[in-house]
């Protein structure tokens, strides 16, 4: 495997993990000359995902190191290949989880470019000439514009960078349970972190009444008057669970730790539906009473399809859906992952790469 190849000219400046300490250091590095199919961004934000800090800790037992961080990018485009149709120089674009896909199996070629099984992320994956992806902690990235999306005008840059991951994580699963369509269904968000609070936006969005699951008692007021959610469960609280037992049609699991998915099925009615998408690093523990007694479903789900991204972007302009960030500068990002691993953050870092806000 190269770490680079003789087309990787452009010299970048971004920050980087070296080893399992997860400690985010400078990194400069090469990436590929703008191709044909390219689109060069200049960087101005990137979100902070837990799987950043499941990556630069080596949580999966999968990171490549040095590994350059950050799938939840917004920025502005600075160069465009020649085969790229619908991108100009200066339009302001989002680049999330995906950096390339085979283009020609069932699944590309129905825009659910997520299951390609050849999918090449946009950080510790391996492109297509062998190099390392290098991921949205740095200043400039190339990009296939097939894998890039427009920012809607209304949606400001920094609040809008989560939505590239954690919104587009939610999205999809939401669609798929058909919560776009019919609204007036009950929907439970499990773990209020960065994918949680957008999930209760959009299911609210959506018209929905939206029960948190959540260990954290002290985020009540805020899911309920910030957020807009309808209930709030303590889920280390028995007592509040059983009320809620067979009252939820959808559920959203979006928790990064190992935990039971037993209660949480409790507050499904009979045929409710439970889509994980939170990826701990051990198995979660999936007793099977809770599930044959309801005649529950348990499914998961992996980012999204990238015409589903544009869709869920158009979706976010539409209803105004922002993200509520806490913007820090590059030199913060350390601290930035400490809190996180320590689940205190309001709901997500976004790191300024470019330097343009006021901090
Ligand atoms: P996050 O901001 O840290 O939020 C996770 C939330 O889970 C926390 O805010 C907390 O909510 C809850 N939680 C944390 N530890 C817990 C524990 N021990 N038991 C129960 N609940 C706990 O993380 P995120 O960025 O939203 O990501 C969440 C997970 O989704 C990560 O594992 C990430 O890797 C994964 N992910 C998956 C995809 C995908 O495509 N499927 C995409 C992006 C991220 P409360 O305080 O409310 O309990
Ligand atoms: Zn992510």
């Amino acid at each position: 495997m190269a770490l680079e190849t003789p087309n990787h000219t452009q010299t970048v400046a971004g920050w980087a993990a070296y080893d399992s300490s997860g400690k985010i250091a400078p990194y400069i590095f090469k990436r590929r000359e703008n191709g044909v199919n390219d689109v060069t961004i200049q960087v101005m934000y990137c979100g902070i995902c837990h799987t950043d800090l499941h990556h630069v800790k080596d949580d999966w037992g999968i990171t490549m190191y040095p590994v350059v961080p950050g799938h939840e990018i917004t920025g502005v485009i600075t160069k465009v290949g020649s085969n790229v149709k619908n991108f100009k120089l200066g339009d302001r674009v989002g680049v999330g989880c995906l950096a390339a896909s085979c283009l020609e199996c069932e699944f590309c070629k129905n825009s659910q470019e997520n299951y390609c099984d050849q999918i090449q992320f946009t950080y510790n994956g391996i492109f297509w000439d062998g190099t390392i992806t290098y991921g949205g902690y740095s200043e400039m990235l190339v990009a296939d514009h097939r894998y890039v999306v427009h920012v809607p005008d209304n949606l400001p840059m920094d609040a809008a960078a989560p939505l590239l991951c954690a919104g587009i994580t939610v999205f999809s699963p939401m669609k798929d349970c058909q919560l776009l369509e019919s609204p007036g269904k009950k929907v439970g968000i499990v773990g209020l972190g960065g994918l949680g609070h957008v999930a209760v936006k959009m299911a609210k969005a959506f018209g929905h009444q939206v029960t948190v699951i959540s260990t954290s008692p002290s985020k009540e007021n805020e899911a309920k008057q910030r957020l807009g959610a309808d209930y709030f469960l303590v889920s280390t609280d028995a007592k509040q669970m059983q009320r809620g037992k067979r009252t939820l049609d959808v559920i959203l699991d979006t928790v990064s730790a190992k935990h039971s998915l037993g209660p949480i099925l409790e507050l499904l009615k009979v045929n409710g539906t439970l889509v994980v998408v939170g990826a701990p690093d051990r198995p979660i523990e999936l007793p099977s009473f809770p599930l044959i007694f309801g005649k529950r479903a348990v499914k998961g789900s992996m980012t999204g399809g990238m015409k589903e991204t544009q869709e869920m972007m158009d979706v976010c302009g539409k209803h105004n859906i922002t993200c509520d960030v806490e913007l820090i500068k590059p030199d913060k990002i350390n601290q930035a992952l400490d809190r996180l691993a320590r689940n205190d953050v309001r709901y997500r870092f976004v790191i300024d790469i470019a330097g343009t806000s006021k901090l």
